[in-house]
């Protein structure tokens, strides 16, 4: 049997576990130990860095021997059952006060269940989000850890040490219990793909608009990530339009294929804000926009249906480009807005006690959706802890009112030519629904008090109304 030698164990050595081992190994006093369902991974990791000073194990009674008291373990594996199978295995062998913390793709659920069956052998359970992708991981993820307090005294100082630092900070912080790290994980990759799609609407806009090559388009984004859009998504979308196909020597994204795939994150935002009643709208088109380009057989047969197909030619191809600019930045406040929205909702549904400012602060590192930005946010919630709207923050306005004309051009425009924009228009459309004083939802109280007796409440007077509506005027 190993040495009771290592603070901290990683099972699942895969690309983003091995990463994180080295990453643990990497600090100041860590020595840490490994552990894969097969023994390849360990035996190719180990080998492979001899600098960190694993401690290999090849079965769960090694690996829990070769662990400090109380024993934590960072679980690394396909979400589902596979993390069911491990922290089984894990039980076996840990005690109570030992720490399993899952750093899976877990959907929060899972996680709320996991921790309350786990908690009762007196084990702790913590449902970690890891952002960052394998680099993240290697070289410094964000963290988004839920669990009890007990956990994170130990967690803590481990986590600070190996997360991204943005701005001095370290960017992990204890969300809340049990599942809040999965669920703020979850609707961080929501806003990911908001985030994503509209950058996407605005390269296809500049470049039918404008006529420009992708490498011209680059350019573009590289100066916009300059300014107030400076963020990872904006500096990669430069670098992938830049890139010529070695085979063809076209530009690279002129021969990747149009569909889009998911891993079921973004879904997964959506799903849940539709059960608590949360209009994440931006969110949800990023999504369908998604599976709509991933059917390639219905776009085949729907191909010739009637519309404009003569494209347009922007009048000013820089004025133009502006204004999908601030299009962008708009639309792009309202998807964290509507992301924010979900957390404070499930927040509120589960009983996590979730610091919003805080979520922002520890996305500007290491995640994939880390911006410049998110410090407005921060700032935001720092004045109004208990802000209603993100989007009504005072510095969100100012830029609304510098934005909303060329948003509404855009919209517009795009609607005109024929070229589709389903999170730019949808974003407007929240936002003008949010604004607007009287909304046609009195309309459809009517109709369903009409057809099924729903009643409805008045304007001029308390109490629940039903009207005698009759049938055959
Ligand atoms: P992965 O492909 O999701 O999973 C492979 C790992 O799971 C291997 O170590 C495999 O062991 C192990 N495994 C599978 N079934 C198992 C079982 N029944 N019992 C024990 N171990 C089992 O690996 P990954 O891409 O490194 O991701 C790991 C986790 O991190 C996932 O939950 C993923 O969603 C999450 N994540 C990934 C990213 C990313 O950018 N890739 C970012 C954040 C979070 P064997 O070698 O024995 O097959």
């Amino acid at each position: 049997a190993a040495a009771t030698t290592a603070n901290i164990g990683v099972v699942g050595l895969a690309v983003m576990g091995s990463n994180l081992a080295r990453n643990l190994a990497s600090r100041e006093g860590n020595t840490v130990a490994v552990f894969n369902r097969s023994r390849a991974k360990t035996d190719e990791l180990v080998a492979e860095h001899p600098e960190a000073g694993f401690v290999p194990a090849f079965s769960y009674d090694e690996f829990a021997a070769s662990l400090h008291k109380p024993r934590t373990a960072v679980i690394m594996v396909k979400a589902g059952a596979p993390t069911d199978a491990v922290i089984d295995s894990l039980l076996e062998v840990f005690e109570p006060g030992d720490i399993i913390v899952d750093g899976g793709n877990a959907l929060f659920t899972d996680t709320i269940r996991r921790e309350k069956a786990v908690r009762e052998t007196g084990v702790n359970f913590v449902g970690m989000g890891v952002s960052g992708g394998e680099e993240g991981a290697l070289l410094g993820p964000s963290l988004m850890p839920g669990g009890s307090d007990e956990s994170w005294v130990t967690l803590g100082p481990i986590l600070r040490s190996i997360a991204a630092v943005a701005e001095g900070e370290p960017c992990v912080t204890h969300v809340g219990h049990d599942g809040a790290g999965h669920f703020v994980k979850m609707v961080h990759n929501g806003i990911e793909y908001a985030d994503m799609q509209l950058i996407a609407e605005a390269y296809d806009l500049i470049r039918r608009g404008t006529g420009k090559t992708p490498a011209e388009i680059a350019d573009v984004f590289a100066e916009w990530n300059r300014g107030e859009l400076e963020s990872y998504l904006i500096e990669i979308t430069a670098e992938v339009l830049r890139q010529v196909d070695a085979e063809t020597g076209k530009p690279l994204v002129d021969v990747i294929l149009d569909q889009a795939g998911a891993k079921g994150t973004g879904a997964w935002t959506v799903q849940t804000a539709l059960s608590l009643g949360v209009p994440v709208s931006g969110i949800a088109e990023a999504t369908f926009a998604r599976s709509l380009s991933s059917h390639l057989e219905q776009r085949e047969i729907s191909r010739d249906l009637p519309g404009p197909n003569e494209g347009f030619t922007a009048d000013d191809a820089d004025a133009f480009i502006e204004q999908v600019r601030l299009a962008l930045y708009a639309s792009k406040i309202v998807a964290y807005s509507q992301g924010f929205d979900e957390i404070r909702a499930g927040a509120a549904e589960y009983g996590w006690n979730i610091d919003l400012g805080k979520i922002a602060s520890i996305w500007r590192g290491g995640c994939i959706i880390r911006a410049r930005f998110l410090n407005r946010i921060t700032d935001a919630y720092a004045e109004t802890p208990d802000l209603p709207v993100l989007l009504t923050a005072p510095f969100f306005v100012d830029v609304f009112t510098r934005a909303q004309d060329a948003w509404r051009e855009v919209v517009a425009t795009s609607a005109k030519v024929g070229i589709p924009a389903p999170a730019f228009s949808s974003s407007l459309a929240y936002y003008d629904g949010l604004r607007a004083e009287r909304l046609p939802a009195a309309l459809i109280q009517g109709q369903r008090d009409f057809f099924g007796a729903h009643t409805y409440k008045r304007v001029d007077k308390p109490g629940t109304f039903h009207t005698l509506w009759s049938a055959d005027r």
